[in-house]
């Protein structure tokens, strides 16, 4: 059996839902369990309506749901033709009814908690994998649409819920895996539920974790995360055009780009697969000819290679000085606590001299929060700051120097090395961030590895079209049309 995760662009539309369920039919034989994300940014849209009924602004609320109904209703429409009134109107449109009625509560004055965010949310996901199953039923496949709130079994941490991973094994085992020997499974991803049954979610992103829990769950062969790029880049796209395809990586690697920013998959979906040894393939569900990225146990690659930039904005840089070096593990100590209470990632960390700098998301917030911190402390903030981290396994000191020389004109506020030395990072002014991306991206992907990258070749590609420029293959600040190689 495989997992096959489709993402919300995956699903936007009509024909993104015939294309995944072309891919999906190419591998009926491993026997597929599909996870779905919401279609398109419906997530967002939820989020945006559940915090205009929370202003009390019941026009607003009303008016995204609606645009998300007629989105779900003209998609449906395409894919499923004739046979979609009597479906949308039995499964679909109640589902609707449901979720402006408990809006209206908000408006009304009904506290909104984290809770209730997520039963709004939660709606994205259970409409969508009824509609793809419908589809799937429509174009051929017999297929059956699971409830993930039935499965997937969290603790009470609503909008950020950590999965209890045996509860939801058993259940995955019991229900799931039977049902799938016969049958295409099509689940939400994102969504579960307490033991008590109140809805939870796994955090943004989470359809991927969804995918790897039930890898795990049911033992499969291969996790599939089919997305809208070809595979883990050397680079965002969204920052930066040209970067080049990743053949192969590890677990480990995975995670740490995850953790430094590459969103293209959530950070804690790779512990689970790897704990029984899954590959991990990321895939692009538009480009399906594309072999993707594999990430496994072992790499033949040698240590050291830069093999991906990653990226934050919206930091702050926080520096701490204290008079009494004494005091620096005390106060290093109360600081962890605190932001583990407030589940603040403190993303970059150095030590130096006089006390300690680190880099952490920005927010209204955090300043109420540094005055926690004994008063004896000077605390200075730098805000607009970006972090960019090289990531790869093994580098240390000649990366280093080499980025350091790349970086020599641009203000580096701190620099941080992983303690796995599987990333380097580095604060900087989020103006200079673009810059600096190219920049280092010019100089540690001058000339890629092909057993590491897969790099389309410039001879071939100049026969073949002979107005063809190099520099094309280059990366640049503009957002390139050609997909990544
Ligand atoms: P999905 O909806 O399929 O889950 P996401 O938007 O969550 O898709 O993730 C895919 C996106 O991740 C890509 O469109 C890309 O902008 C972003 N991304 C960030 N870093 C990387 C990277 N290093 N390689 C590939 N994609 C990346
Ligand atoms: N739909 C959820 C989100 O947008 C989960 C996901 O797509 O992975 O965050
Ligand atoms: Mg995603």
């Amino acid at each position: 059996m495989i997992v096959m995760k489709f993402g919300g662009s995956s699903l936007e539309s009509a024909s993104a839902i015939e294309q995944a369920a072309s891919v999906v039919k190419e591998h009926l034989d491993r026997r597929p369990i599909v996870v779905v994300s919401a279609m398109g940014k419906t997530t967002d849209r939820l989020l945006d309506a559940a915090h205009a009924a929370a202003r009390g602004s019941s026009y607003s609320a009303r008016q995204q749901v609606e645009t998300l109904r007629r989105m779900h209703f003209t998609e449906t429409r395409g894919v499923l033709g004739q046979r979609a009134e009597p479906f949308l109107r039995d499964h679909i449109a109640p589902m609707f009814r449901e979720l402006h009625a408990l809006l209206a509560e908000v408006c009304e004055g009904r506290q909104f908690t984290p809770q209730i965010q997520d039963e709004v949310l939660s709606y994205g996901e259970r409409l969508s994998s009824l509609i793809v199953a419908e589809a799937f039923r429509h174009l051929g496949m017999h297929a059956a649409q699971v409830d993930a709130r039935k499965v997937i079994v969290t603790e009470e941490q609503f909008t950020n819920a950590t999965p209890l991973y045996w509860d939801t094994y058993a259940r995955l085992r019991r229900s799931v895996g039977l049902l799938a020997r016969d049958r295409v499974v099509v689940m939400g991803g994102f969504i579960g539920a307490t033991s008590g049954g109140a809805t939870t979610t796994l955090g943004r992103g989470g359809s991927d974790l969804t995918a790897s829990l039930v890898g795990a769950g049911i033992s499969a062969d291969e996790i599939q995360i089919w997305t809208d790029v070809d595979g883990m880049l050397s680079c965002d796209p969204r920052v930066l055009a040209g970067g080049f395809r990743l053949r192969e990586i590890s677990y480990p690697e995975a995670q740490e780009m995850a953790r430094c920013g590459a969103k293209v998959l959530h950070p804690d979906s790779v512990a689970p697969a790897l704990r029984q040894r899954i590959p991990i393939v990321v895939r692009n569900s538009r480009r399906p000819e594309v072999e993707g990225t594999r990430i496994v146990s072992r790499v033949q690659t040698a240590p050291g290679i830069v093999k991906c930039l990653t990226s934050k904005a919206g930091l702050a840089v926080v520096h701490l000085r204290v008079k009494n070096q004494g005091m620096l593990s005390s106060i290093t100590d109360g600081l962890a606590d605190l932001f583990a209470r407030e589940h603040i990632a403190v993303e970059l960390i150095q030590a130096h001299e006089h006390g300690i700098s680190f880099a952490v998301r920005n927010w209204p917030g955090l300043a109420g929060l540094l005055r926690k911190v004994d008063e004896s402390v000077n605390i200075t903030v730098e805000e607009d700051r970006a972090a960019i981290w090289l990531v790869g396994a093994g580098i240390g000191q000649a990366a280093l120097a080499r980025a350091h020389g790349v970086l020599q004109t641009t203000d580096v506020r701190l620099m941080s090395q992983g303690s796995s030395s599987l990333s380097l990072g580095f604060a900087i002014r989020e103006a200079d961030l673009q810059a600096a991306m190219e920049a280092l991206h010019r100089e540690f992907f001058a000339a890629p590895d092909r057993d590491v990258f897969a790099v389309p070749d410039i001879a071939a590609a100049r026969a073949l079209q002979p107005a063809f420029q190099a520099s094309q293959l280059r990366p640049s600040g503009q957002p390139q049309a050609a997909p990544a190689h």
